[in-house]
């Protein structure tokens, strides 16, 4: 499973903050209106971020 972000859900407008929630400090983003990134090596698909935000622009997705 991996992180990714939908970038038609996420508003870019305003500081992500689901990096807050991170437990890995896997997200960042450059500035307030850059879509968030998700660092694999550090992610550890949690979940903590997909519950959080509203948007609801984080999203598990199996594998391919
Ligand atoms: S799934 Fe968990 S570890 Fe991964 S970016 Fe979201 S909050 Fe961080």
């Amino acid at each position: 499973m991996k992180l990714t972000i939908n970038a038609a859900k996420c508003p870019q407008n305003h500081k992500c903050p689901a990096m807050a929630v991170c437990p890995q400090s896997a997200i960042s983003q450059t500035n307030i209106y850059a879509l968030p990134q998700i660092d694999a090596e550090k992610c550890i698909v949690c979940g903590k971020c997909v519950k959080f935000c509203p948007k609801g622009a984080f999203e598990i997705t199996e594998d391919k």
